[in-house]
């Protein structure tokens, strides 16, 4: 470990040493949450927030060393993701950081100002799709400008940038300013080709029938412990020939992978434990060779890896930006857990056999014996790839159906990504704007953060881990419907016990009120306030929004007659009231045993007919309401996170032995630092 080392001297001065040690001391100790200033920045509709890493200092030295390897080891495969989400994203964020840094005229210009704008916004989405929406967003400063702007940059810019000035405005001005030209970086529409229609650069000259027809001959129906094909790879056509370019050392993305795979192999040698270490042993042998049997091998040795205090995520893992849903994007994440909240999941965890028993679904698709669900509370100590700088809340793992079902899954839920959520939207107005009455207020005011955690726990933890699939079923029979029907599983599975008697009886709430906290929140959520996220005339495309609405409008149409739920009107404004939460509770029930069914069966005709009659449309007139009252209380919709810079401590003799902590990076200082530091990729992969 060489690269940013700081020496403490020990021998110098006796006295100026133990003032440098104090001073470290409080550099490493956790701000209080009333001390802790959770927001940096605010632009277009993002807020960037701040994260604490509370009881970073109770780590030991050896496990801060870890944290700090694993840590660099996520940092290492940002461009990956930007190259899989598009293929001149690269290219066109250089040539924006080359500008930003390199401009010398008036940065109060619109211009300018625009540019930066747009430059945050590529940080933000990875590329230059919105990371939520995936529709292509366009900038606002002029063709002009820019064009001028890149002429002006010094010739050793264009090196890195990988084209040469004229190439380089003739590539991606159209591709940048022509909302025509890849207009969105995931078409899940049914009656179009989603291949060709994509701007993910996870296929290319191919269609989606050559897709289609190439992954149907590699699948074979009776192998009970199949391989997540083509998860770690793209699929190309080159003279005639289809075949897979494999994300590996020596294949596509060697150069970011090898610096994971150096950071892995550091990280191995201060391992917790010796299982352990054969965990992340395992990830790189898998990293070296792409062997997607060797993946499920990682899987299966991180499923049982519980004991270390130190856990971390790292590889191509998740399948939601691929049109076809079986190809990973490149995310990671470094976390330790937070031992306290982590009693809440342990008796969730415990009682996991009571939850599957009771659960509404039909018998045939429940699990006899629910496998080891290893759940915990976690703190993050980075989040990278496709988890930064926007992050989900909770997470469950290994994706594979077989392993689940055979070796059960790790669930987590994160809390202090949840705090900071929390604390920066006390006194926003939100809730005051779209709850109908005092009373829901009060319920939100009093349960809303036990509750919101505690339906993330049991969302992850047993919702994710519940059900089967039917012998012979394709795990990805569903297609593009696959993932909002699984996220829809597992949210009604939180919700509808989240109003058992059990969570009262478990000590997991307080009374048999807080759940109606919930209930009430996830309907407005569902029914009105997400839709603040999508633009008017577009579609709802978003895996899980899909599934909060399809959950919602259900439960919505159920109630037509005993108005269970239903919307009230007060002064021209929409309102949801919850006359009836028990009732509700029996739709949530009817809909989750429909849902499982349609999973347990792999019924892609029903999931298509249940994602296309409640998930995806909006009713126009409610969306601009909604739109207009949400603009006027000036929140953004969208949060992402700077992560801590973390700077290792070395003595005399080169030895590991603190990590300070630092909280004070803005938005754009860390990605251009992470473009310096971290971009070992070319601008074109291929
Ligand atoms: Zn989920």
């Amino acid at each position: 470990m060489k690269k940013t080392v700081i020496f403490v001297m020990t021998t110098v001065c006796l006295f100026a040493c133990s003032d440098k040690k104090s001073s470290i001391d409080s550099e490493l100790k956790t701000p209080a949450i009333n001390e802790f200033n959770y927001k940096v920045d605010v632009f277009a509709d993002m807020e960037i927030l701040r994260y604490r890493v509370p009881e970073i200092e109770k780590l030991t030295a050896k496990q801060k060393e870890l944290l700090y390897c694993l840590n660099e080891a996520a940092l290492q495969g940002r461009d990956i993701l930007y190259d899989q989400n598009g293929k001149y994203n690269l290219c066109i964020r250089r040539t924006l950081e080359h500008i930003y840094t390199n401009f010398d005229g008036d940065k109060n210009s619109d211009n300018f100002k625009m540019l930066e704008t747009y430059l945050k916004r590529v940080w933000v989405s990875n590329g230059i799709h919105h990371h939520y929406g995936n529709h292509k967003f366009v900038p606002e400063f002029s063709q002009d400008f820019f064009i001028n702007e890149i002429k002006k940059l010094p010739e050793a810019a264009f090196e890195k940038i990988g084209l040469n000035s004229d190439k380089l405005i003739s590539v991606i001005v159209p591709i940048i300013f022509d909302p025509a030209i890849f207009a969105t970086r995931l078409n899940q529409a049914s009656n179009v080709d989603r291949i060709i229609t994509s701007a993910s650069n996870y296929y290319e000259n191919v269609n989606q029938k050559e897709v289609e027809t190439f992954y149907g001959k590699m699948k074979d129906p009776g192998n009970e412990t199949p391989v997540s094909y083509g998860l770690n790879s793209k699929l190309v056509k080159e003279n005639g020939q289809i075949f897979e370019k494999t994300y590996r050392l020596g294949g596509l993305y060697s150069a970011a992978i090898e610096k994971t795979v150096y950071w892995l192999q550091k990280a191995a040698a201060v391992a917790e434990n010796e299982h352990q270490k054969s965990v992340i042993e395992k990830l790189v042998d898998y990293y070296k060779t792409g062997d997607l049997q060797k993946f499920d091998e990682y899987s299966i040795l991180w499923v049982a890896d519980t004991l270390p205090h130190i856990d971390f995520i790292n590889g191509f893992i998740e399948t939601y930006g691929d049109p076809m849903g079986m190809k990973a994007s490149w995310e990671a994440n470094v976390n330790f857990k937070n031992t306290e909240a982590t009693k809440r999941t342990e008796i969730i965890s415990a009682n996991a056999q009571w939850f599957e028993d009771n659960s509404p679904t039909d018998k045939q698709f429940k699990k006899e014996k629910v496998n080891g669900i290893a759940a915990k509370v976690i703190n993050v100590s980075i989040l990278a790839g496709d988890s930064y700088p926007t992050t989900p809340i909770g997470i469950n793992l290994p994706n594979s159906n077989w392993i689940r079902a055979v070796h059960g899954s790790k669930s987590v839920t994160i809390e202090n990504i949840t705090e900071a959520y929390d604390q920066a939207s006390h006194g926003n107005g939100f809730a005051d704007e779209f709850a109908w009455s005092k009373t829901e207020l009060d319920l939100m005011n009093s349960y809303k953060f036990i509750t919101d955690n505690l339906h993330t726990d049991l969302h992850e933890c047993l919702g994710h881990g519940s059900g089967k699939l039917l012998q012979g079923v394709d795990p990805d029979a569903l297609q593009s419907y696959g993932a909002a029907i699984e996220e829809a599983r597992a949210d009604l599975f939180g919700l509808y016990f989240i109003a058992d008697a059990k969570m009262v009886e478990l000590g997991l709430l307080p009374n048999e009120e807080a759940y109606k906290a919930e209930y009430y929140s996830f309907f407005m959520n569902g029914l009105l306030t997400q839709q603040t996220r999508i633009e008017p005339g577009k579609d709802i495309e978003e895996a899980h929004m899909r599934n909060r609405q399809l959950i919602a409008r259900y439960v919505f149409e159920k109630s037509a007659e005993d108005k269970a739920v239903e919307f009230k009107t007060r002064d021209g404004k929409t309102f949801v009231v919850i006359n009836d939460y028990r009732k509700v509770r029996q739709y949530l029930g009817e809909l989750l045993a429909q849902i499982q069914q349609i999973k347990s069966t792999g019924d892609l005709t029903a999931a298509r007919n249940m994602i296309e009659k409640y998930a995806v449309k909006l009713d126009p007139v409610l969306h601009r309401e909604v739109i207009e009252r949400y603009a006027k209380l000036n929140i953004t919709p969208y949060k992402g996170f700077v992560n801590p810079v973390y700077t290792p401590i070395f003595d005399k003799d080169n030895n590991f032995i603190n990590l300070k902590i630092d909280y004070a990076e803005n938005f754009a200082e860390q990605h251009l630092r992470y473009s310096r530091d971290y971009s070992s990729l070319p601008s074109f992969n291929d």
